[in-house]
């Protein structure tokens, strides 16, 4: 059978080591996964609750327009609802958005090393992609990705903050990009840690999209919100793009357990005040740690950091899994002797510190 011709140099997504997996291989009875920005201060105890009491309706569709959570988030975003549109994780948005606007004679614009979806679903629609290196710190170089807009440019994906990086973009510098970008380019501002970002970093992106019709933003409930497991996030734009996107979407992409879910997940400001305040904490010990190791990272505002290994990645990558903890090597994300960890709880992340001093 003949696929695409797209498709001769892609492979399926490799997902990082799975916990049985290694339990296995090395004889361990705990593995700590710090290797997917997930939660590990879990998900909401309302959500918990209400699994436990509810009696889901599993053999009827899912809404397919997403109502209920379309209501209660145009209602706490100040947007209006037409201005949403719901994916199965923020994943799924990626690809309708590169299915609706992304041809073979058209190109795309993102940074390197930036969340390698973009790339994978512009291949995918055969578009011609423009990789422009983030910069010594790991921010965007703006500049340069204006620099490499062209008359066929359909879609620049800017990352804040950017996995694997971990920096946010600046407020000054992203105004001056909306100014300058063609206004027939779509932007997607893929938000998926927002919940971390600390108060001066903040976009307050839906304030602008009155102003940049061509602006997309992307959030997701899979990181601060502890649920990468039911798959849903959102897209917030003008409706003409959210109109677009809709013809691609399916009809009934997000599940009903989902869309309830996340109702009540947003209703816990609790919950998601903990595990911004927790990681904060956490994440500036560990920074502190890495200080007297000698170790360099770059700037984070997120639940993982981005650190240069003095040694190769690969080394530090099997050192660290032999006991019993999974991380990102950088070399699979492009970046040779960096590792992704993320932030886990305090006392494994204290462990961790033993292990990195015996990194040779
Ligand atoms: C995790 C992540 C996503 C995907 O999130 P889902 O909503 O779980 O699909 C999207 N973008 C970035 C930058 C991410 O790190």
């Amino acid at each position: 059978m003949r696929t695409k011709d797209a498709l001769e140099h892609l492979t399926p997504y490799q997902q990082g080591m799975q916990i049985e997996e290694v339990k296995k291989q090395f004889n361990l009875n705990k593995i700590v996964k710090l290797a997917s920005n997930e939660n590990p201060f879990g998900y909401s105890p309302k959500v918990k609750q209400y699994l436990k009491t509810k009696d889901f309706n599993l053999d009827i569709y899912p809404d397919g327009h997403a109502s209920v959570i379309r209501e209660v988030l145009a209602n706490r975003l100040h947007v209006s609802q037409d201005q949403l549109v719901f994916g199965s994780g923020s994943d799924e948005l990626i690809a309708i958005i590169a299915r609706t606007y992304l041809t073979p004679q058209s190109n795309t614009i993102m940074a390197t090393p930036t969340f390698p979806q973009y790339k994978h679903h512009a291949i995918i629609e055969g578009a011609q992609v423009i990789e422009v290196p983030v910069t010594e710190t790991g921010a965007h170089d703006l500049e340069g990705m204006l620099d490499a807009v062209t008359a066929e440019t359909r879609v620049i994906w800017l990352c804040t903050p950017n996995n694997p990086t971990g920096n946010a973009l600046e407020y000054n510098q992203f105004i001056d990009f909306m100014n300058r970008c063609p206004k027939d380019v779509l932007v997607v501002l893929d938000e998926a840690y927002y919940e971390f970002l600390s108060k001066d970093k903040d976009l307050q992106a839906i304030e602008l999209l009155d102003t940049y019709k061509n602006l997309l933003i992307l959030r997701t409930f899979s990181k601060a919100y502890g649920l990468a497991g039911i798959r849903i996030g959102y897209g917030i734009g003008h409706e003409v793009i959210v109109n677009a996107l809709n013809v691609i979407r399916g009809p009934f992409n997000t599940s009903s357990i989902a869309q309830e879910l996340a109702v009540i997940a947003l209703e816990d400001e609790t919950f998601l005040q903990e595990v911004v305040h927790k990681n904060r904490q956490i994440r500036t010990e560990f920074e502190q740690f890495l200080d007297q190791l000698g170790w360099t990272y770059y700037p984070s505002e997120t639940n993982f950091l981005f650190v240069k290994t003095p040694v190769s990645d690969d080394v530090v990558f099997n050192h660290l899994l032999q006991k019993g903890f999974i991380v990102r090597p950088g070399s699979k994300l492009g970046m040779p002797n960096t590792i992704r960890i993320t932030i886990g709880q305090a006392d494994d992340m204290k462990a961790l510190q033993d292990i990195l001093k015996t990194v040779e």
